[in-house]
């Protein structure tokens, strides 16, 4: 059994992050994935919904300019825009295959979970470490409704081969926000049945208040306190039964999208096999919290959501580590920091894990 100083669950942001970092910091490196490599971001959230969405402002920027200068009726040809998201998506697990060799980043392709400590197998192969970070990411929250199964999730929505007429969205929060103008820019019908008292309700209440009125403007039909409760399949599409204050709604649909939230996914680790009670309390801490990755070691763990600006911080930590391991100080002060936790004697296995 091969023994690093880091291994990674994931190949998402918060695992290139801290993966090129700790490697460029000296540390040996090994990262697991049972999805091709890239994660959420760059396959299946922020980058190709950006790509979309650049659709949707330029529709927004001619819509604006027409009369001043600008003739014509731009639109969407969604076949068209699929192909230009693909033209970014495409390459990114072959380039990140290619970085992490190049890098001497051990990426393996499999099913990661624990089976001890500090242990984790994927495909028969078992990978030991000083540190094991989760950055497993996130995926939607069952709705636990009747019907639920009819919903598709945000990654099925940035693969439409083609937008239907009428598009109903689960939530409203900023995928729901980002999807349904977006949809209307295409001349979709869209409704968005959302819980909370408003749309976005993490943002600014001035500012949604103003993006508010763009949406009124678009046609999106937004309901807040609004429960969905089931959705039945119908022979032409979907039926959304929901109540807004008691009053019983239905909203017919072509397309049920899940924007309701997502939640850490952690189920598939096995997370009990390292049989530490502190470690269970704060990753149920963490999982109310909703935090998405996960760090830990040895007996001790904290959760901490995956930034590009604590990951900057990880070589700073291994240059403390190092210095704190030779002055030989224990590490109780280390532990309140987001990278955290080792055995007393963590500072002879330092020494003994091996390196590239
Ligand atoms: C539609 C959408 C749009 C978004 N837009 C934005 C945006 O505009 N801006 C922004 O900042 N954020 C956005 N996000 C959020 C962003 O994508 C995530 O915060 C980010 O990708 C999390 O990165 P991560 O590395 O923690 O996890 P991920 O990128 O999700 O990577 C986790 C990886 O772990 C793998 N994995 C999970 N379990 C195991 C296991 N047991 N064994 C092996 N591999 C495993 C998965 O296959 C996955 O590839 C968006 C998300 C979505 C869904």
């Amino acid at each position: 059994m091969k023994t690093y100083d880091l291994v990674i669950i994931g190949s998402g942001t918060g695992a290139q992050a801290a993966s090129s970092r700790m490697r460029a910091a000296g540390w040996s490196v090994a990262l697991v994935d049972h999805r091709p490599f890239g994660g959420t971001c760059a396959l299946r959230g922020c980058d190709p919904k950006r790509v979309l969405m650049s659709g949707g402002e330029a529709i927004d920027a001619e819509t604006r300019m027409r009369g001043h200068g600008v003739t014509g009726e731009a639109r969407i040809d969604w076949r068209d825009l699929m192909m230009f998201k693909r033209s970014f998506t495409d390459a990114v697990p072959r380039n990140l295959e290619k970085y992490f060799a190049e890098n001497g980043i051990d990426a393996f392709h499999g099913f990661a979970r624990f089976t001890g400590r500090d242990v984790v197998v994927t495909e028969g192969r078992e990978l030991k470490a000083r540190y094991i970070l989760i950055a497993a990411g996130a995926r939607p929250i069952p709705l636990d409704i009747p019907g639920q199964e009819h919903a598709v999730t945000s990654e099925e929505f940035l693969e439409l081969e083609q937008l239907p007429a009428r598009i109903v969205l689960v939530g409203g929060g900023y995928i729901a926000a980002e999807f349904s103008h977006l949809a209307a820019r295409a001349g979709v019908h869209v409704t968005v049945l959302q819980r909370a008292e408003r749309m976005l309700p993490a943002f600014d209440p001035d500012l949604v208040g103003w993006l508010m009125e763009k949406f009124g403007e678009l046609g999106i039909d937004v309901r807040t306190r609004t429960t969905v409760q089931r959705i039945d399949k119908t022979a032409g599409g979907f039926i959304v039964h929901a109540s807004t204050d008691g009053q019983e709604q239905e909203v017919a649909a072509d397309l049920v999208v899940h924007a309701a939230g997502r939640e850490p996914d952690l189920a598939a680790l096995d997370l009990a096999a390292r049989r530490s009670r502190r470690y269970r309390a704060t990753t149920a801490r963490s999982l109310r919290k909703t935090f998405s990755t996960a760090t830990g070691t040895g007996r001790t763990t904290e959760a901490f959501r995956a930034s590009h600006s604590q990951f900057r911080q990880l070589p700073r930590l291994a240059s403390v580590r190092r210095r704190r391991a030779r002055r030989g100080s224990n590490s109780e002060c280390t532990r309140r920091r987001f990278l955290t936790g080792t055995q007393p004697d963590d500072s002879t296995n330092r020494s003994t894990a091996s390196r590239h």
